[in-house]
């Protein structure tokens, strides 16, 4: 084997030194090089569209200008990069710009936590603090839900295959049925109360609720407005916190930067990381509620609390949200991918699809197989797109934020065409 560095897609190297635990380079096969805004490149020149996003870690696209131009200038000026959770001027200026540009015109007050650089780090955190507060072990989830692969989210994690990985036992965690788990008609919000109002259930008061308003991994499960209260309420009358976990969905991923926004609800605890450091560097924060902030210095901590180069890029990050315009596009543009979803739909009724999500987290449900065909389809077009579900049995499409209308439609036509080609190849696979 040639272990030179070639520009050709040989994946060797990987295959032959890199763990069997990879995935996503399974997926979509080839070797990056370059990337900007809504495209990517491989080492062969190929381009690709990315309706993947860095799973939503790049909602502002890769290699934003604005951001690029702050970290250089920061790195030049040999600002200071690790600081653990040492006071740092860059830190500073994203606290402050955080409070003005996002809590203060929403009207809420949290405090900022900054927990190890990653999601599932957030979500510890979230997790552990409400035990601390409330003296109580359980904390009640959600079927399909992801939190993360580090034990105590992936006991509040739906993923059968996920779970198996702990290899010991994920307790004191109790899964509840999200919206629409049960049916259209049942009230899945009724059925939990009558766990949490009967002392013969079997289940012991929560110290709080985890959930994501919209289930990215789990399948693209949007739950209501009416749902998302109801739930509130209900954490209110039992004296359990509500975790808003909006490491996927928050940063503007649903059309607002939180994505609790559209229903009024304020958590108190809200976890978020993928987008907020803006570039694609590691951060995560938690948000407390200041009665909530109970901690001891030092009882929680991470090496990498003081990322200052994600601090550079997240505080320039916010600018976009300074006005109400990035929502509205997004806005726009998701009201353009759900029509277009709706064609597809329409197009192809073999295919038994449903369109489902909000804002600029969309995509399309299948008979299981059907997606994973469509995305392998679009990759070979040039089309970056993953599925999400169980059985991954849905299309994800999960464009960067900034993508513009040409880009969103050239995709689209990549998508089309991708599910085209399985439809006429579906016969011929499928009596294999
Ligand atoms: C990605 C994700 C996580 C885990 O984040 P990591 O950075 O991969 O640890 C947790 N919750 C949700 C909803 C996510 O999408």
């Amino acid at each position: 084997m040639n272990h030179a560095i070639r520009k050709s897609n040989d994946l060797g190297t990987f295959e032959h030194y890199e763990s069997s635990v990879r995935s996503y380079c399974r997926s979509f096969p080839t070797k990056f090089h370059r990337a900007s805004g809504y495209q990517m490149w491989d080492v062969e020149g190929k381009s690709y569209i990315d309706f993947f996003a860095g799973a939503g870690a790049l909602n502002y696209g890769h290699n934003p200008p604005e951001m690029k131009k702050k970290l250089i200038n920061y790195l030049m000026e040999d600002g200071i990069s690790h600081t653990l959770d040492m006071a740092s001027e860059a830190k500073e200026a994203f606290l402050v710009q955080f409070n003005k540009a996002i809590l203060k015109p929403r009207g809420l007050n949290y405090k900022v936590m900054f927990p190890g650089p990653t999601g599932t780090n957030s979500v510890e955190s979230a997790l552990k603090l409400a035990r601390k507060v409330t003296g109580r072990q359980t904390i009640m989830s959600f079927t399909n839900a992801f939190h993360g692969m580090t034990l105590g989210a992936l006991a509040v994690t739906g993923n059968k295959f996920k779970r198996k990985g702990a290899g010991v036992p994920l307790n004191h965690a109790v899964s509840m049925p999200y919206d629409g788990y049960m049916g259209a008609n049942t009230d899945t919000l009724a059925y939990i109360e009558s766990y949490l109002k009967d002392s013969g259930s079997g289940i012991s008061l929560p110290a709080a609720v985890i959930v994501e308003t919209l289930q990215g991994e789990g399948g693209i499960n949007v739950a209501s407005n009416e749902w998302l209260t109801g739930l509130s309420e209900i954490c209110k009358r039992y004296g359990m916190f509500l975790i808003v976990d909006d490491v996927q969905m928050g940063c503007g991923r649903t059309g607002s930067f939180f994505s609790f926004e559209r229903c009024g609800i304020v958590p108190d605890i809200v976890c978020m990381s993928k987008s907020i450091g803006g570039y694609g560097l590691p951060m995560a924060i938690t948000l407390i509620k200041p009665e909530l902030d109970q901690w001891s210095p030092g009882e929680h901590n991470g090496t990498f609390r003081g990322n200052n180069l994600a601090f550079i890029t997240a505080t320039e990050a916010l600018s976009y949200w300074e006005t109400n315009q990035f929502a509205e596009d997004i806005a726009a543009k998701g009201a353009l991918l759900r029509n277009e979803l709706d064609e597809i739909v329409a197009k192809f009724p073999e295919l038994k699809g449903e369109a489902r999500g909000i804002g600029m987290m969309q995509g399309i449900a299948f008979e299981p197989g059907i997606a994973e065909r469509i995305s392998i389809a679009a990759f070979e077009r040039g089309l970056i797109m993953e599925t999400s579900g169980t059985d991954s049995e849905v299309i994800k499409i999960m464009p960067p934020l900034m993508i513009d209308r040409d880009g969103l439609m050239e995709g689209l036509l990549l998508l089309k065409n991708s599910v085209e080609n399985v439809v006429d190849n579906k016969n011929t696979v499928l009596s294999h």
